[in-house]
């Protein structure tokens, strides 16, 4: 079915008003906004038109994909309205102001591992769900998730769908093109060889790194040295003082979603199986 607007599309474009800046991206900027008759807040991803120029079915993309997952999961960011202007077209999504897991773990260095274990197994669950829909996110980072509050406990959900695809179900439609954030990429995506659902569990296998130590696997001087050590899987738990207190059972999770090869990489599904996210028990260092 060809991508369109969703069935709450409106052109009446001034029923907002649109308020403080919550976040940016490469094309558009995302404000708070505020619908005028009902009161209720919003957040509305705003995208120039001219920036956009040629590159439109990004957009109507995002859109196809919001529709096809948003409201079906309660860690999805769901598509609310959307619409135009002469300059901009508008995406309003439920607001979520609990800011990005990339600041909380900037903010708390990095997470214990119980706590992360639960937001990885709930972000799983969400990315089990989008795959079975048939579609590959393509940008899962702590940047692109979200908290639906300011609480501790808030839900976390999946964002930014711009660069997601549609797979055809069976047929195993490889996409080729390069894209995403170089620290998150999956090797077989630098290798063009052709890419799929394996690439995010590789990024959930990253963010988990990120969760349990406060810094990122792959990160080098250049770009190039990052890119090699990801299509070499070249990382390790080191330094030894920020991984003394993690478990080898954590350990063993990052491994399995940092498989070179795709084929062998767990799907959503079994990483939801693994020791680490079956078990509600939190494992320490003594029982490994
Ligand atoms: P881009 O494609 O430009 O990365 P995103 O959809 O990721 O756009 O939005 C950019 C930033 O805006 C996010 O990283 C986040 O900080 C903020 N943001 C996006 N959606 C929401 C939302 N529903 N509620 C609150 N903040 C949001
Ligand atoms: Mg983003």
């Amino acid at each position: 079915d060809p991508p369109m607007a969703p069935a709450t599309s409106t052109t009446v474009p001034c029923q907002y008003r649109t308020g403080k800046t919550l976040g940016s991206g490469t094309y558009a900027i995302v404000k708070e906004a505020v619908h005028i008759k009902t009161g209720k807040y919003y957040a509305c991803k705003v995208i120039n038109k001219k920036l956009m120029e040629g590159r439109e079915y990004m957009v109507r993309n995002e859109i196809a994909v919001l529709k096809r997952v948003s409201k079906g999961h309660k860690n999805i960011v769901t598509l609310h309205d959307y619409f135009e202007t002469t300059h901009n077209l508008y995406l309003c999504f439920d607001l979520c102001t609990g800011g990005e897991l990339f600041d909380r773990i900037c903010a708390k260095g990095n997470y214990f591992e119980a706590d992360a274990a639960n937001l990885v197994r709930t972000i799983m669950a969400a990315v089990d769900y989008i795959h079975d829909c048939g579609i590959v996110h393509r940008d899962l980072k702590p940047e692109n998730l979200l908290f639906r509050d300011k609480r501790e406990d808030a839900d976390i959900m999946i964002a930014d769908f711009g660069l997601s695809r549609v797979m055809e179900e069976e047929k195993l439609q490889l996409l080729t093109e390069i894209c995403g954030t170089p620290g998150y990429m999956a090797p077989e995506i630098f290798k063009k060889s052709g890419h799929g659902k394996p690439v995010d569990i590789w990024a959930m296998g990253v963010i988990t790194y990120f969760l349990l130590c406060g810094y990122t696997p792959f990160d080098r001087d250049t770009q190039e040295q990052e890119m090699q050590a990801i299509i070499a899987g070249d990382y390790a738990f080191e330094p030894a003082e920020y991984w003394q207190n993690v478990s080898e059972v954590a350990k063993s999770f990052v491994t399995d979603c940092l498989t070179i090869d795709p084929r062998n990489r767990p799907t959503a599904k079994e990483a939801l199986q693994h020791k680490w996210l079956a078990s509600d028990q939190p494992h320490f260092v003594a029982d490994t």
